[in-house]
């Protein structure tokens, strides 16, 4: 047996706990969270020595739950202009991606792991376009969600698309321990109505998609102009699968997904009350995905997260890639919500990032909450304001069982 204590510890299923103290197994299962030692002396009956615990200063949580993530791409880190807008990030991405050597990728993808599992990221949400990632997810202390990503751009691509992503699929689930996988569409421009209907039928249990992370993704539905369209137009796109109609993009799409079980909406940058409540309404259940990093990153702005707190708490936190962040970390997303959005208080926070994580990827019954018999991993945030329960600038986080 081991045991964990802290200034705080935050079960996150219950309120936290001043001196909190986590009983493991040696594998790391929770055997039980007490108050106190004189507690844990009554309840466990036996005489524990101080010195048996391990302290710490800061706070104890549950191990992270990065609900979106490309790690294919951790190649690109430091290789695309920043502020640049989701088309010059496109742009940028397409020319890069091409020069990419295998060896190069592989690496960058093993070091990009190493560090999630180091800064307490327990489980991660990815999106795969190729099978790169396979072999590493196979043999990985982390457990993963793949979500199979399909885009057609034209409805000539999409059963060559379907056929392709299915095939992916298979790959996946040919002997890996991490084979959870599901097909899920890019992004409402790249996706024809008839590959949302081929996804659709399927029934997912859980599907992703990135929303609105730019402003000229509403205006594409919304008028047919801007940005996303010049973009489109200038590569030889029409884009003929949208047919502006005055209503947003998530407006026009959802409807197409009302067999999914489940969609993370990821980014939700340019969503307005209107489209919240709208997808609430239209879905059977739906989660909001942020990754303020990525979003300062490529369109220098973030999403008015508390219009979607007003509608619901059903939020997760994502890293993206290194394409569009310069470390893979939830504490940092963290720290930029807490710096632009003081009155998100830490419970939220650590409930977003990590039981909510962990219920979105369907992985609740082992990880997300310090509570007995879960194997949830356990993580140390420093450098914390106790005071306050804020985390702060100079805050780390790191895996500590
Ligand atoms: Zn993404």
């Amino acid at each position: 047996m081991k045991f964990y204590s802290a200034d705080f510890v935050f079960p996150v299923c219950s309120t936290p706990l001043k001196d909190g103290i986590v009983v493991m197994d040696n594998s790391g299962v929770v055997i039980d969270v007490f108050e106190n030692i004189a507690s844990l002396n009554n309840a466990l009956q036996i005489q524990i020595e101080r010195s048996a615990i391990q302290k710490f200063h800061g706070m104890l949580t549950p191990g992270f739950i990065n609900a979106h993530c490309h790690l294919e791409l951790s190649y690109l880190k430091g290789e695309i202009n920043k502020h640049n807008k989701l088309t010059g990030f496109i742009k940028d991405l397409v020319s890069v991606r091409m020069k990419a050597e295998h060896d190069k990728i592989i690496n960058t993808i093993k070091s990009a792991e190493e560090s999630m599992l180091e800064v307490g990221i327990v489980a991660v949400g990815d999106i795969s376009n190729t099978s790169i990632t396979f072999q590493l997810k196979n043999k990985s202390d982390l457990q993963y969600h793949t979500f199979i990503e399909a885009y057609d751009l034209f409805e000539l691509n999409t059963d060559k698309v379907w056929n392709m992503a299915k095939e992916l699929k298979e790959t996946l689930q040919l002997n890996n321990r991490n084979s959870k996988c599901s097909i899920s569409p890019h992004a409402p421009y790249s996706v024809t109505p008839h590959l949302f209907q081929k996804i659709n039928a399927n029934k997912p249990s859980i599907i992703t998609i990135h929303n609105q992370e730019t402003a000229s993704e509403n205006t594409l539905f919304e008028t047919g102009t801007g940005d996303l369209k010049n973009f489109f137009e200038l590569s030889g796109n029409k884009l003929p699968h949208i047919k502006p109609n005055g209503r947003s993009s998530i407006q026009n799409y959802v409807p197409w997904l009302n067999l999914c079980d489940e969609i993370i909406f990821v980014h939700n940058t340019f969503s307005s009350d209107d489209d919240i409540r709208y997808a609430i309404a239209n879905t059977k259940k739906c989660w909001w995905c942020l990754c303020p990093n990525a979003n300062l990153y490529i369109e220098n702005t973030l999403p008015e997260i508390e219009r979607i707190t007003k509608a619901t708490e059903n939020i997760l936190i994502g890293t993206d890639s290194l394409a569009s962040n310069n470390q893979l970390s939830i504490l940092s997303e963290l720290k930029i919500i807490t710096k632009k959005f003081p009155q998100i208080s830490l419970h939220q926070l650590l409930t977003w990032s990590t039981i909510n994580g962990a219920k979105a990827l369907k992985m609740d019954s082992e990880l997300g909450t310090l509570e007995k018999g879960k194997k949830p991993g356990l993580v140390l945030i420093e450098n914390v304001d106790l005071q306050n329960q804020k985390i702060t600038e100079s805050s780390q986080s790191k895996r500590v069982a």
